[in-house]
């Protein structure tokens, strides 16, 4: 029988890519998710045909219909991943097949057409190789990729789309930080939470980004960099960032981050470094973790560290944390020393210059 999750890929060259001068000169200072390659992958899902129409085409916008439903329902998901450059100028993914399996359990919680996870793949890799010359090199520099899927049904009324448009965008990123990720505050959001058990936390989803918009927007008027999230239950126990998950670094040498329960997201980063960690025979907790604790800790010196994580600014260390009627500051403020050794032994691993004794490099070229 025909294999229906290998899909052959339409080729549109693009007809005016940008010219290698113009794209040497975007790509000496991308900066983060502003400038755009030449190509994009399409394909089209329909209850009666199944996935179908798979192109590689120029990148441009698209025509949506007012009623199509992802406008008025918010059925759409995403993934974020990086193709980096490897010292031999070839290029590789960092645990890709991890991201499939998200995007499609994503889909499954927000009652989509789940993408098979090869095609998630083969579309990922169509795209590197058609736009290599995208990826920028230097320390930090990464081809950002933006798989993402809505419903694209023309309908209004309450029930599932019957069908779907899966699209790959990729964006040439500088390092998110340069010089190094300086330390951020944080702002504990005392009005909002960003997800209940049962809800959609552990879906990267839109619709969860818009929710914290109005918290994060808190966080900035307090004069502070990202908000925290606290559980929805209890208000008391630590989350997650907006889009990062959290680790605390105990004078103990050993380490913790909240456990995944369904309302914070399973982050890719998140698991590697729990792994790094152990490989490296550090104590590791998944466990809850109070900020009430978080301030006593910090205070008495028994935290000595925390950051957060997540594929687009790699692990970022947290300084300081306030909320109404708290401020405190972690260790001496600044970067701790397990933060950047777990910082550099991951960039080593996805950029080819460290041993990959998991295999989470896929090599493309
Ligand atoms: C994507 C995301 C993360 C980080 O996940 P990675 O797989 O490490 O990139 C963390 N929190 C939220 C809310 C996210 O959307």
């Amino acid at each position: 029988m025909h294999d229906t999750t290998i899909l052959d890929y339409e080729f549109e060259a693009h007809p005016q890519p940008v010219t290698a001068g113009d794209r040497e000169s975007l790509l000496a200072n991308p900066g983060f998710g502003k400038i755009f390659t030449d190509h994009m992958v399409v394909i089209r899902y329909s209850a009666d045909r199944g996935w179908h129409d798979a192109r590689v085409q120029p990148r441009g916008p698209i025509q949506i219909d007012p009623a199509c439903a992802v406008l008025h329902y918010a059925q759409e998901i995403f993934e974020g991943l990086k193709a980096y450059r490897l010292p031999d100028n070839g290029a590789a993914l960092f645990r890709p097949a991890e991201n499939a399996r998200r995007f499609r359990e994503s889909a499954e919680r927000m009652a989509m057409a789940p993408l098979p996870e090869t095609m998630f793949l083969s579309s990922i890799r169509e795209l590197v190789r058609v736009d290599r010359d995208w990826i920028p090199e230097g320390e930090g520099a990464s081809l950002y990729l933006r798989p993402f899927m809505f419903a694209s049904e023309t309908f209004l009324g309450v029930k599932p789309a019957s069908e779907y448009l899966y699209m790959v965008i990729a964006s040439p990123a500088g390092a998110y930080f340069k010089g190094g990720a300086p330390s951020v505050t944080l702002w504990t959001s005392e009005h909002y939470t960003r997800a209940a058990r049962g809800g959609t936390g552990a879906a990267k989803c839109g619709g969860n980004y818009a929710a914290s918009l109005v918290a994060q927007a808190e966080a900035i008027r307090e004069g502070c960099d990202q908000v925290v999230f606290l559980d929805a239950v209890e208000n008391r126990f630590v989350e997650e960032l907006g889009g990062m998950n959290v680790f605390f670094v105990f004078e103990d040498g050993s380490i913790q981050t909240p456990p995944l329960g369904g309302t914070i997201l399973p982050g890719i980063t998140r698991d590697s470094l729990l792994t790094l960690a152990r490989d490296a025979g550090i104590v590791v907790r998944e466990a809850p973790y109070r900020m009430q604790d978080w301030q006593k800790d910090a205070e008495s010196g028994r935290l000595r560290e925390a950051f957060a994580c997540g594929t687009a600014a790699v692990v970022t260390p947290i300084g300081r944390v306030r909320g109404r009627g708290f401020d405190f500051t972690i260790g001496n403020g600044g970067p701790g020393l397990l933060t950047e050794q777990l910082r550099s032994q991951l960039t080593a691993i996805q950029r080819g210059t460290a041993a990959d004794p998991h295999g989470w490099v896929e090599r493309l070229f």
